[in-house]
């Protein structure tokens, strides 16, 4: 066990238990969390060829993201980053292209610091001997998508949010997005149709958790 281990044991991210190795579910979460399994780890997106995520969203899973989210748990993603990316491999069997994921605006990056959805993007990635590829910028004036309860309001707030750095980079190319949370599938979509738009072959999206739909 290192100093750091001991100063900072490691746990948890999910229920903050005490686990042996930093980056590791406890067993009693290995065993509870509410898993997505085959077809409910599935779900219909406008425009995405597929949409996977490894968890249902609530309880725990919500604390996790949480935290992960705004209480700056950046290492989180050592845990999270190999469940979302066991999803993708599971449930797709592509050769993607590029991966990606729906980035926050720069006023959002610069007041969190960190990109959640950008450090799944990199374990996802990785795990596949690739390096996660930016590929949108986002404006700053969008509301916040999480206050937002109807389909309709969420698929406006986020409509032209997204655009492409450099839409010839994406032509041809299979993508897989990588996001911590799917909920109505609004941003994903609008993603999607971004890339589509510009001459991508398909687009596909893995998520850790999904939200049960209302
Ligand atoms: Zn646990």
């Amino acid at each position: 066990m290192s100093l750091l281990d001991l100063l900072f044991p490691p746990r948890c991210p999910f229920c903050r238990g005490a686990v042996a190795r930093d980056g590791e579910l406890c067993p009693d979460c290995q065993e509870t969390l509410p898993w997505r399994t085959k077809a409910r780890a599935e779900r219909e997106v406008d425009l995405l060829e597929g949409c996977a995520s490894a968890l249902g969203y609530g309880g725990l899973v919500r604390k996790c993201v949480h935290r992960f989210k705004f209480s700056r748990k950046l290492g989180y993603a050592k845990a999270l980053g190999p469940l979302v990316a066991q999803c993708a491999a599971d449930h797709f069997s592509v050769d993607f292209d590029l991966i990606s994921w729906p980035p926050l605006s720069p006023r959002g990056l610069r007041r969190r610091g960190y990109d959640q959805a950008r450090l799944l993007a990199q374990a996802v990635a990785r795990s596949r001997g690739m390096e996660e590829t930016p590929l949108f910028q986002k404006k700053n004036a969008t509301g916040q998508q999480s206050l937002l309860k109807e389909p309709a309001a969420r698929r406006a707030n986020v409509l032209g949010a997204y655009s492409l750095i450099d839409p010839q980079r994406v032509r041809g190319k299979r993508i897989l997005l990588v996001d911590d949370v799917v909920t109505s599938g609004a941003t994903l979509s609008e993603c999607a149709r971004v890339l589509l738009t510009a001459g991508a072959a398909g687009v596909w999206a893995v998520t850790l958790a999904s939200a049960d739909r209302r």
